[in-house]
């Protein structure tokens, strides 16, 4: 027989779900920032491959452009060879992954011997926010940090207050597009908020509120669970 010594410290591993626009990119560069887990955005991970002109940047273009999804075979991949890095040993902050069954399928298997999904938030905001949030989105060309025009804008509009890149919109941040992506959303991807909840890892959160109050909601959803304790760097929750 053989036996199989329990881990000391699991890794962690979040997935954040809900709608584009709904704050998850913010939420994880903010959760990053306090916890030092890795974030992982499939997004973030294909505009980089696309800046770099390399093969799967180009065909991933082809799809993000229609507001589709890429096809699971390179994403689910790409996504493997991300959590292999040793950064991830600790567990890692899932962005925008899965984003069907298919890639919740693979994800199950990547971790099988890591101990699985412990969170699914669900940041939870209406349709008419998304649009709102999306078409005054900006990104810096350089680091990837998120502002928004209106409800998070730059000291100097255009630029980042971090690097002093430039902000883009997103070509796929146009209305036609965003319309496109929350089809995509509701139809391949709301289904796996029934999945996690069935799992027992789900956790909805207001995502309405200011992103300072949405992040400590998250926060405190880690600690009331004891997963906190699991983190490399420990998070003080207060203050
Ligand atoms: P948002 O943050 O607004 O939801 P993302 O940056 O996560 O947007 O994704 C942008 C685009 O990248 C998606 O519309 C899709 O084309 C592609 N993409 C991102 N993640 C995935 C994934 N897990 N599977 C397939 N395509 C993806
Ligand atoms: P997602 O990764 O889910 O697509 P983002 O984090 O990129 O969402 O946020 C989308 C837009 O909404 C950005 O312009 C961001 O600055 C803005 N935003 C994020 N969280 C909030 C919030 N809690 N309140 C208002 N605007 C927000």
């Amino acid at each position: 027989m053989k036996f199989t010594r329990p881990m000391a410290n699991p890794p962690l591993f979040l997935v954040f779900l809900g709608p584009p626009g709904s704050g998850k990119g913010t939420q994880a560069r903010l959760l990053h920032e306090r916890i030092g887990l890795p974030h992982v955005s499939t997004g973030d991970l294909f505009r980089h491959h696309l800046k770099n002109n390399t093969p799967l940047g180009l065909l991933a273009r082809q799809y993000m452009d229609r507001g589709e999804l890429v096809p699971d075979g390179v994403t689910v991949d790409m996504v493997a060879d991300r959590l292999a890095q040793s950064d991830a040993a600790c567990g890692a902050i899932l962005d925008g992954f899965p984003r069907n069954l298919a890639q919740v399928v693979a994800l199950e298997a990547m971790l099988a011997d890591r101990g699985g999904v412990s969170l699914a938030p669900l940041f939870a905001v209406s349709d008419e926010e998304v649009m709102r949030r999306i078409t005054g989105r900006r990104t810096c060309r350089l680091c990837g940090a998120i502002y928004h025009i209106e409800f998070n804008p730059p000291k100097q509009p255009g630029v980042c207050d971090a690097d002093g890149g430039e902000l883009y919109q997103r070509d796929d941040d146009r209305p036609e597009t965003v319309e496109k992506r929350l089809y995509v959303y509701y139809k391949q991807t709301a289904p796996l908020i029934g999945y996690y909840f069935a799992k027992g890892v789900l956790a909805e959160i207001d995502g309405t509120q200011p992103p300072e109050a949405v992040q400590a909601a998250l926060l405190q959803v880690l600690t009331d669970r004891g997963l906190l304790a699991r983190m490399p760097v420990p998070a003080a929750v207060t203050g």
